[in-house]
């Protein structure tokens, strides 16, 4: 079979099982497994395909028709100008939480243009936040020092493995929130980060609460924030697949938000800046739980939908 019939057989699969974006998937899997990039699609369509790769294909293709999602598949999803590394452990990087990260480059390149500050990614998942932040400021020629938290093992070895790949020196911590991060593990060789101990110290005593090598310049976090009663309603490839740590913001969905800006007087020098990502209707709740935290200057960005995506504060 010619790889342009392959294709075709591909898009009607996925068009019957209704999904988005049928012919992209279908073109974009095609090309995964036969390794070829557009242009070599464009110039191989007519050749025979092999047997075996055909097979593959064609049993990826049933996989998405169950809503599994493409990124999944292909264990690659862009943000901002880098390729991440995805799996279940984590939730897929979206084009929204760009606006984030764009959002805290134009503060730092700001108000820290050539300074250095300690940056602490909570709930980082892929890593992609972090990451992102620590990679730009370095084009820059300002090397930031960045930390990674999430509670999950999982994420934490997807981060360390894109941290790795992307080439960012950064520090992966495992916490709930903040009540580990006192007495961390810091994996400072990012080389295989949770399989053994090589590269990881104990930073017990440099880290005792209060010492200053505990407080950082900015906190930034998408934290989970979907209400537990809206899981239900989202997509089959979010609700069926991605991690529901990930998502589940508990009751209200502000549960995480309580604790990340409650505690963040704590973890932030004075003076220092958190920057959220929010639900199109969290604005008015966060920056309540901002303001009886002590933060002032607080701001909110929309996205390209013209929704209210981030909020921000400086801390008193
Ligand atoms: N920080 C990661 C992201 O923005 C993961 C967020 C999460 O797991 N809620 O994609």
């Amino acid at each position: 079979m010619k790889l342009v019939e392959l294709l075709k057989i591909g898009t009607v699969a996925l068009t019957e099982a209704e999904i988005d974006n049928a012919a992209y998937d279908s073109r974009a899997l095609l090309k995964y497994i036969f390794d070829l990039d557009e242009t070599g699609l464009i110039l191989n369509g007519n050749s025979e395909a092999d047997l075996e790769k055909a097979e593959e294909y064609l049993s990826l293709i049933r996989k998405r028709t169950e809503h599994y999602p493409l990124q999944y598949i292909m264990h690659s999803t862009g943000f901002m100008d880098y390729l991440f590394y995805v799996d279940e452990n984590v939730l897929i990087p979206r084009s929204d939480t760009e606006i984030l990260v764009e959002e805290v480059l134009k503060y730092l390149n700001k108000e820290h243009k050539d300074r250095p500050v300690r940056l602490l990614d909570m709930c980082t998942g892929s890593g992609c936040i972090g990451i992102s932040c620590f990679l730009e400021r370095k084009e820059k020629g300002v090397t930031d020092d960045v930390t990674l938290a999430d509670i999950s093992e999982g994420a934490l070895s997807v981060a360390g493995r894109n941290a790795r790949e992307l080439g960012a020196d950064v520090k992966l911590v495992r916490s709930d929130i903040y009540d580990t991060l006192n007495n961390y593990l810091i994996i400072d060789n990012v080389e295989s980060p949770l399989d053994n101990n090589d590269g990881k110290r104990q930073l017990n005593d440099a880290n005792a609460k209060g010492d200053s090598a505990d407080m950082f310049d900015v906190i930034v976090s998408n934290p989970p924030y979907i209400r537990s009663d809206v899981i239900p309603t989202l997509m089959e490839e979010v609700k069926d697949y991605e991690p529901v740590i990930a998502l589940d913001g508990d009751r209200d969905g502000l549960k995480f938000y309580r604790r990340i800006i409650g505690e963040a007087p704590k973890h932030l020098r004075s003076g220092g800046a958190i920057y959220l990502e929010i639900g199109f209707d969290q604005y008015e709740d966060t920056r309540k739980l901002l303001v009886d935290a002590g933060f002032n200057d607080i701001k909110m960005f929309k996205d390209l939908a013209g929704l209210d995506r981030v909020v921000c504060g400086i801390l008193k």
